[in-house]
């Protein structure tokens, strides 16, 4: 069984063929879906996604820091109510983004820390999102890690996740690792010049992995150019297999068991 991690398929881009999409992947071995619902106006239909396919579908709910200027104190209100929803299953995406101008690294943290608390209160881990400014000094990973850091300094705030799209360097995969995260590996572990990331991937191992695809974007070497959709997880699969020098049926396996630990069995 495959498990597709992180997929954003209530995206206008699968609004012809949604449900082909899930039905062909699933005759592919990929199983089990998380659906990202990371804007207010996502929340229902994620929700509604995973009533349509109850066998196969969760959501993790949450508010992406691209909304960091227009979250209001009601909408965080309802972020709890889609939490207490037994389709829920993390929280996220959360995190920072200094790619796009979206607000202030202080003002990201605050929407970041007004989140965290969900994890605990709901028993949930969190799927987080880091992407790195232009700049060398714009270093998204290392500033989301010393604040995940300091926030789960204190037992009572200790929580799981993964680092989702994980492309950071070792020392970010080490520093996340250490806090207990596991990696989100994607497409771009399928680049042709990403080996940076493949020598990270191998260094973190096989027990820290987990698979997604963060469709409709980032489809693999494959499909470079063209929409991404979970029916993508085996080809990510065997060319981890590849690199790891295993069976597809292995990193289908440990894949799928760090995802079930990670996420709970449904
Ligand atoms: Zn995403």
């Amino acid at each position: 069984m495959l498990i597709e991690t992180h997929a954003h398929l209530n995206d206008k881009a699968f609004d012809a063929d949604r449900k082909e999409v899930i039905a062909r992947a699933a005759g592919l071995g990929v199983s089990k879906i998380v659906e990202i619902a990371c804007a207010p106006g996502e929340w229902a239909q994620g929700e509604a996604l995973a009533a349509a396919f109850p066998d196969k579908v969760r959501c993790a709910f949450g508010v992406h820091p691209e909304y960091t200027k227009t979250l209001t104190s009601s909408l965080m209100a309802e972020l709890d109510g889609f939490m207490a929803k037994p389709c829920a299953v993390a929280l996220g995406e959360v995190g920072l983004d200094y790619w796009w101008d979206v607000g202030t690294k202080e003002e990201q943290l605050a929407l970041l820390e007004t989140q965290l608390p969900l994890c605990g209160r709901f028993s949930k881990p969190a799927v987080f999102h880091a992407r790195n400014g232009k700049t060398p000094a714009q270093n998204a990973y290392a500033d989301l890690l010393e604040a995940l850091k300091k926030w789960s300094y204190r037992p009572a705030n200790k929580f799981r996740g993964v680092l989702h799209c994980f492309s950071g360097g070792w020392a970010d995969a080490r520093a996340g690792l250490d806090l207990g995260l596991l990696l989100g590996v994607n497409g771009t572990f399928t680049y042709k010049n990403n080996h940076d990331l493949r020598e990270t991937v191998r260094k973190a191992g096989l027990d820290n992995i987990v698979l997604e695809t963060d469709c409709p974007y980032l489809p693999p070497q494959s499909a470079r150019g063209k929409r991404n959709d979970p029916s993508f997880i085996p080809e990510i699969a065997a060319m981890l297999a590849t690199h790891f020098g295993v069976g597809n049926s292995v990193v289908a396996d440990r894949t799928a068991a760090n995802a079930f630990e990670l996420f709970g069995v449904f």
